[in-house]
């Protein structure tokens, strides 16, 4: 069955404490947790809460993080599907996995709904070259029609994540579907040292490195780049029997990640 690959998990582990930074995304996304656990404290007062959240911002910056935090956090389900894969769907199926999510989810409800890359499925309709793909067109008319369908106050948020929120379909940023919009940018240096600090928890790392000094010469990364660069960098540690991460290990990762692996010694004897 279709539905057998969309994923219910409940990510009791993962808090907005795993989140280095961005408080002022916590603060919105909190009110998210508020809706999904008390919905009833606005129905009462007469107040629709949102449907669906969008997350937008550049690759890595921790908008599946922040999607499963907020569950995690509510304590409720989490149901996950990814834009991309409806578009490998065959025929008709895109659809009908769409209808399945939200029937899943309205029987687990409260939950969060997660949809990654929303845009492969969410572009704007009849754009192509070809006048528009029909099965990714039917797939999205399923998903507005989802939207429209389920009861705002039953507890079921739906957080969809996108790096490109210029060619989505207007029909879906429309009042009572992904009404509300999240932007997550990438880090600033104070946020890249939390991050960095984040992922050395776990690792052994030499007294003398200051991650701050790391954080000044990463401008542009993302929280997964520099999730990277501590992984590469215990890497090095490790073939060199290092039996912490030093300074050198860091610089090479980085070396690394921004000049691509090292390159062997250029010889004529290579070419005659
Ligand atoms: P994509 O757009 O590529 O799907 P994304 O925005 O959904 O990326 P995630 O997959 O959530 O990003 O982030 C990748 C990993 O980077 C996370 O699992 C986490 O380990 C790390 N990361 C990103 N941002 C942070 C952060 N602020 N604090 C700690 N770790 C972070």
């Amino acid at each position: 069955r279709a539905n057998a690959r969309t994923s219910l998990r409940v990510h009791v582990g993962v808090t907005f404490q795993d989140i280095a930074g961005y408080d002022n995304v916590k603060v919105e996304l909190q009110e998210v947790v508020e809706f999904v656990r008390n919905p009833e404290i606005f129905s009462q007062v007469g107040a629709k809460v949102p449907r669906g959240v969008l997350l937008e911002g550049p690759p890595g910056t921790g908008k599946t993080l922040f999607a499963r935090a907020v569950a995690g956090e509510a304590g409720v389900g989490f149901f996950s599907i990814s834009g991309s894969e409806f578009v490998e769907m065959f025929v008709g199926v895109g659809a009908s996995r769409v209808r399945d999510l939200f029937t899943q989810a309205k029987k687990n409800a409260p939950c969060i709904i997660f949809i990654d890359e929303i845009d492969a499925v969410g572009r704007q309709r009849g754009a192509g070259i070809a006048g528009g793909n029909d099965e990714r067109e039917q797939t999205l008319n399923q998903l507005l029609t989802e939207m429209d369908g389920f009861d705002e106050n039953k507890g079921i948020i739906v957080l969809a994540a996108t790096n490109r929120s210029d060619v989505l379909d207007r029909a879906l940023l429309r009042a009572g579907r992904f009404d509300r919009r999240i932007v997550i940018d990438l880090p600033d240096m104070n946020t890249r040292t939390a991050i960095l600090k984040v992922h050395a928890r776990g690792k052994a790392l030499d007294d003398a490195v200051v991650l701050e000094n790391i954080a000044r010469r990463t401008p542009g990364f993302s929280g997964a780049a520099l999730q990277n660069l501590m992984n590469e960098a215990a890497i090095f540690a490790a073939r060199r029997d290092h039996p912490q991460i030093t300074e050198e290990d860091l610089d090479d990762a980085l070396d690394r990640i921004l000049l691509g692996p090292a390159k062997k010694q250029f010889s004529f004897s290579d070419y005659y």
